[in-house]
């Protein structure tokens, strides 16, 4: 008789549920004290390194629980904190608890959701995921679609798809150095940095970027679009896919996506719309008119981790007729039983994008879409978009402020010192000042953008703990922090 085996990685139930419980509680608390905590400790590198000690890789193992008490130590005390109803730099939201529920749950179980039979009812619930995702931003449910790591993932599996459909055939086989003339891609000088490691990677490489001007709203000027795509095909350009951003991430704008749709359908080309920060507003019926021309995208990233307040990571990649994504990464080795149903045909994921073993990112968006409802995401998201406004507003009305930019959930401003005669140039080196103190002290968490030439704080709200009350508190915040760097920068110059 063999002994069972002992396996030192193996818990047993007991500890386990000990040791679960207890990390439940003390994500509980917090939580419920995240709004008390400063958003970030402000720690440098090698602080937190010394705090890590220097010591080898562990030979012995270590208890469980000690190690879980110290992580939780390190990641509450040490971490910044984009759960708090202060932050609101970049684009990165609160999480959805439930999605931390989620994850637990989906790690437990483990299905490797790149096939079916390795994931049969994870698969059916990612399937439903992509067809509710299409239902909540207003396109056909016939969109087909895959789960990937946020918005650059999504915008890159629907990239090569498009290459896929409108280059010449043989660069499948051939590769893009012997494409017969070159392949070119248009967007807005907005479009974010994704679309530069695009053609990098998949071979057409930067020059192949038509970077299209912006119209006076910041929108791609579609004109001018028309006319660059006229040009290329009369140099012998074989022009591939037009990029319209829906929600650009500076500044919040919506292109003029049925304008763009338009002059895709004219010259044949792949529409693709990037909507990985905006494109959850078209739930609004108050906003949803900004969507127009979605219906007619061949594809379109969205980030759940965004305004769908998933935790980190899940994007999404929608196609409209999903046979692309199969043409593009379908391959069947021979190493793979994968289709062995008669009479059904099962969905396998790693045919439908970059990745082959898949984890479960599905299940925390499609629970927290049941959780909150359709009409639940179409209130918290409006509020997102009323508080933007609001703090404009705010902004607007203080006299050491200066409104620059509302759209979406977006604000951009400038802290202007009274009774002073600023040049531009300073100016921008002092809002840059105040983002740097800013971002150090804890109190509220901006970003910046540059809108014409000029050096911008940027509140984006994409966090459901964000209230009214934090909007005013900002203003304080921000007001007088600028007169402090404000007063230390004149200080240094007299
Ligand atoms: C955030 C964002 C991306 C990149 O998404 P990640 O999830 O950070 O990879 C791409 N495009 C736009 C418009 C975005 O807002």
């Amino acid at each position: 008789m063999s002994k069972p085996r002992t396996s030192s990685i193996e818990m047993a139930s007991e500890e386990f549920r000990t040791l679960g419980h207890q990390l439940i509680d003390d994500i509980a608390d917090f939580i419920d004290t995240i709004n008390q905590r400063p958003i970030t400790p402000n720690e440098s590198p090698s602080q937190l390194q010394h705090r890590l000690g220097n010591s080898p890789l562990p030979e012995l193992g270590k208890p469980a629980t000690e190690l879980l008490s110290k992580a939780t130590d390190l990641m509450f005390n040490h971490s910044l904190f984009n759960g708090h109803p202060k932050f609101l730099g970049y684009i990165t939201s609160s999480a959805a608890p439930i999605g931390a529920l989620a994850d637990l749950l989906a790690a437990s179980v483990n299905p490797n959701v790149g096939a079916h039979i390795l994931s049969p009812i994870a698969t059916e619930i990612e399937k439903q995921t992509i067809k509710w995702l299409c239902e909540f931003i207003g396109v056909s449910p016939d969109y087909g679609g895959i789960l990937v790591s946020g918005g650059n993932m999504a915008n890159f599996t629907a990239f090569l798809a498009a290459r896929t459909a409108k280059a010449p055939k043989s660069i499948k086989e051939e590769g893009i150095q012997n494409a017969p003339n070159q392949l070119t891609v248009y967007c807005s000088k907005t479009t974010h940095t994704w679309i530069e490691k695009a053609v990098i990677l998949f071979g057409l490489g930067t020059k192949s970027i038509r970077w299209i001007p912006t119209d006076a709203s910041n929108k791609m000027d579609n004109t001018a679009l028309e006319t660059a795509i006229k040009t290329d095909l009369e140099n012998k350009c074989i022009p591939l896919m037009v990029i319209g951003t829906a929600g650009d991430v500076s500044t919040g704008v919506v292109d003029n996506l049925s304008g763009i749709s338009a002059i895709c359908k004219t010259y044949d080309l792949w529409f693709h719309i990037d909507g990985a920060y905006g494109v959850p507003a078209a739930i609004c019926p108050k906003h949803k008119h900004l969507f127009d021309g979605i219906k007619a995208a061949d594809s379109i990233a969205l980030d759940p981790h965004k305004w769908l307040y998933a935790p980190l990571e899940a994007g999404c990649t929608l196609i409209k007729n999903p046979q692309h994504l199969l043409d593009t990464y379908s391959s069947h080795p021979e190493y793979y039983n994968f289709s062995t149903s008669e009479n059904e045909v099962a969905q396998n994921f790693y045919e439908y994008g970059l990745q082959n073993s898949r984890g479960f990112r599905a299940l925390k968006v499609w629970l927290s879409l049941q959780q909150v409802g359709r009409s639940g995401y179409e209130k918290l998201i409006s509020e997102d978009i009323e508080l933007a406004e609001l703090l404009f507003e705010l902004v607007h009305k203080h006299p050491e402020l200066e409104a620059v930019s509302q759209n979406l959930s977006i604000t951009t401003f400038r802290y202007v010192p009274l009774n002073t005669s600023i040049n531009n140039a300073s100016l921008n080196e002092l809002n840059q000042a105040i983002l740097n103190a800013l971002q150090a002290g804890g109190e509220v968490f901006l970003s910046n953008a540059i809108v014409k030439e000029n050096y911008c704080l940027r509140a984006c709200v994409v966090n459901f703990r964000t209230s009214e009350k934090d909007m005013h508190e900002i203003i304080e915040i921000v007001t007088r922090v600028g007169r402090k760097v404000h007063l230390k920068r004149s200080q240094i110059k007299d």
